[in-house]
């Protein structure tokens, strides 16, 4: 189970996997960060595809194609804004792990990139951050042995550091 989980620094948007998951906002329609980055990469058919969707609830997630991505979907999830920590917020980021491996599952995608959800603009402490990230993602793929591949994708080196060493690789 170890070796389906990678840690890489870099541009999600790059990856050409089965599905890159979007640490998007309510409303589906655009952002800054991973985001922005995304829908730019991917194109505007990404955004009339987020158009007919109706937003998203945090916690939640949804799909759509990834157009002009060298990956083939991006699943859309709404992390929690941090505000400190006793809004539900640990339960609500493990959710999106969650929900989003659901999706890939449901679809039979089985190589799915996930950025460090909630831990830019909406403020989670990335130390807080990536032991839910890991826990959810082992739970899951220990239960769904068809996932091959999850890469956590790290935009800077501070973050990688802290994944690697939550997976025992520093
Ligand atoms: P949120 O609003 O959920 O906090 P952000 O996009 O602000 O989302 O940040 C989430 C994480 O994604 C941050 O760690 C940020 O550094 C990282 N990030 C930003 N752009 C990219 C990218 N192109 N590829 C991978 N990670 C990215």
């Amino acid at each position: 189970m170890a070796g389906k989980i990678e840690v890489m620094l870099g541009d999600i948007t790059q990856l050409a996997v089965d599905v890159i998951v979007n640490a998007a906002n309510s409303s589906l329609l655009g952002g800054g960060g991973v985001d922005g980055a995304i829908h730019r990469a991917a194109g505007p058919e990404l955004l009339a595809e987020c158009l007919t969707l109706d937003g998203c609830s945090t916690g939640w997630a949804k799909i759509t194609g990834g157009y002009q991505l060298p990956a083939r979907h991006v699943i859309h999830t709404v992390g929690p804004v941090w505000e400190g920590g006793k809004a539900n917020e640990a339960e609500l980021l493990a959710s999106c792990y969650a929900a989003s491996m659901e999706l890939a599952v449901t679809n039979g995608l089985k190589t799915i990139a996930f950025p460090a959800i909630s831990c830019g603009v909406y403020g989670f402490p990335p130390e807080k951050a990536v032991p839910i990230a890991v826990a959810e993602v082992q739970d899951f793929i220990s239960e769904y042995p068809e996932i091959e591949k999850v890469i956590f994708v790290c935009f800077d080196a501070e973050m990688e550091a802290l994944y690697r060493e939550e997976l025992g690789e520093s």
